[in-house]
């Protein structure tokens, strides 16, 4: 029997692409503003280069995009990026549609619900908060809490330890397969698919369910019954 979900954050549970496309399309919308001579497309693809070499994490990535498309970083055209980006954010970060009644559905159940992010904590309880759906998570596993990314087992080990559950009790819902379905399986925890957040990255590792949309996860978890 199932006795907690374990999620991931960004792609699982948060429409990320989404908010990160919204969100960078209005840092450079301001940064045209305050004069940056560059078509919008050309400069999103610069910046979308710049998160894969980097991470979409780059805490600095204006910087980077303003050095390597202007030779230097203009501090105006930098604070039009970021507040753009900023007031954007709170606007677009939600969650994919159905995911607020699929946790109510599965407290309801009486089911613990934890995260297992490679994000940085305060990222992830950003983001988190932002989309008010922190209160239904009993155990938030963050970058630093093991220093280690999936799929290492050890943040999925953090997340058992806090739960007080054996890997079977619990099933892991991810949109990575080479992270979040492949560090899952090698302890034994049962694994979902968000085939709804899947972008694409990574190669497929089998799992032992594959949803559409977020609130399949609820069917999913009676059939353990
Ligand atoms: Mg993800």
């Amino acid at each position: 029997m199932i006795k907690a979900v374990i999620f991931d954050l960004d792609n699982t549970l948060i429409d990320f692409m989404r908010f990160k496309r919204v969100s960078c399309e209005q840092a450079v919308d301001a940064m045209i503003d305050a004069g940056l001579k560059l078509p919008k497309k050309k400069a999103m693809e610069e910046i979308y280069k710049i998160y894969d070499e980097r991470s979409m994490e780059d805490p600095l990535i204006f910087q980077h995009f303003l050095k390597k498309v202007t030779g230097t970083v203009d501090h105006r055209k930098l604070a039009y990026a970021i507040n753009a980006y900023r007031t954007a954010r709170s606007a677009v970060l939600t969650p994919f549609p159905g995911t607020k009644t699929t946790l109510i559905k599965l407290k309801e159940k009486r089911l613990k619900l934890a995260i297992v992010t490679d994000a940085p904590k305060l990222k992830a309880w950003l983001r988190l908060s932002a989309m008010r759906i922190d209160d239904f998570f009993d155990v938030v596993v963050a970058l630093e809490d093991t220093g280690r990314t999936k799929p290492s087992k050890l943040p999925f080990k953090a997340a058992l330890n806090a739960l007080k559950l054996d890997p079977e009790q619990c099933i892991m819902v991810g949109d990575m397969p080479s992270r979040d379905m492949k560090g899952a399986k090698q302890l034994g925890i049962n694994t979902c698919f968000a085939e709804y957040g899947f972008t694409g990255k990574g190669k497929k590792t089998k799992s032992d369910y594959s949803i559409k949309r977020i609130e399949e996860l609820v069917d999913v978890v009676d059939r353990f019954k």
